[in-house]
């Protein structure tokens, strides 16, 4: 578990996250939303050890992840959204690093890089940029960590490549594991989310699980414009809309509808999901 207690970092101009707090849970994989520059990529520097926090606390499994303790880094790991490929073989670097990693599964490793379609006997710097993306990422997913982070990951991935991440993800999730990924491409992974976590303004303006979600808001594609619509865009059919869900109606979640209709009416949600 990811315990996050009013924390407040900023680079040396700008504030960019205040008073956060929030708990992510084991066995879900967490869906990591906001607009460029909201601070995703500061927030999962700070889980990660990568940044020390200015005031509040991080805690995963008892340890500070700044504390930089083996025991933390050998639990943890996160991609970042671009990465420096090293001139050797890929299989060569997953077996150098995998080894600090005590789940470490080559056998996996193996099976992802077929599945992307990748030979691991490539070198890193030959591989196209998606090629190199999908190679770190099978390396991340095979490593076992407790804590997974992924930052961007479908940047730069071709169609077929975004559906396998979709499912090499999913499959790799497990009980005792906790994903966060990171995107403003929400149509890319969006059934792969659950909960999902909404930044803004150096704040979590959402943070619900598809339940809650679907519990208090209402999708719907309808040919009329509802008047009471939280947010609406057209569609094929007519209107695509979300609004608040006042007869526990059933309705599949759209997320970059909520993330729209989210923005569109922060005070309203906020109201929506505190009560
Ligand atoms: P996101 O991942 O949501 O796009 P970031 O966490 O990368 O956002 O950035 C949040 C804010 O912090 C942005 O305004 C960005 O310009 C700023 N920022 C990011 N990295 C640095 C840095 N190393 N030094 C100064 N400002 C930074």
């Amino acid at each position: 578990m990811i315990k996050i207690s009013n924390l407040e970092f900023g680079y040396t101009r700008h504030a960019v996250l205040e008073g956060i707090d929030m708990q992510l849970d084991e066995g879900c994989i967490y869906g990591l939303l906001g607009e460029n520059g909201v601070g995703k990529t500061t927030l999962l520097k700070l889980i990660s050890g990568l940044l020390k926090a200015d005031r509040g606390e991080i805690e995963i499994g008892g340890l500070s992840p700044f504390s930089h303790s083996p025991l933390f880094l050998r639990n943890i790991y996160y991609v970042p959204e671009d990465f420096a490929a090293p001139e050797i073989p890929v299989e060569v670097f997953a077996k150098d690093y995998g080894v600090f990693y005590p789940h470490f599964d080559l056998a996996y490793f193996y099976e992802l890089m077929r599945l992307f379609g990748v030979s691991p006997s490539s070198k890193f710097n030959r591989l196209s940029y998606g090629q190199q993306k999908k190679s770190v990422i099978a390396f991340a997913l095979s490593l076992r960590t407790g804590v997974l982070l992924l930052d961007e990951p479908s940047n730069g991935l071709d169609i077929p490549s975004k559906s396998q991440l979709r499912r090499a993800i999913s499959e790799s999730s497990g009980p005792d594991r906790t994903i966060v990924v990171s995107t403003h491409q929400v149509r890319d992974l969006e059934n792969l989310f659950d909960p999902v976590i909404i930044l803004d303004n150096k704040g979590v303006l959402l943070n619900a699980s598809v339940g809650e979600i679907s519990e208090k808001l209402y999708f719907s594609v309808e040919k009329a414009m509802r008047p009471d619509a939280l947010y609406c865009e057209p569609a094929v059919g007519g209107y695509s809309q979300v609004s608040v869900n006042t007869d526990n109606s059933e309705s599949a979640v759209d997320i970059e509808m909520l993330f729209n209709a989210v923005l569109a009416n922060r005070d309203r949600i906020k109201s929506i999901f505190n009560r």
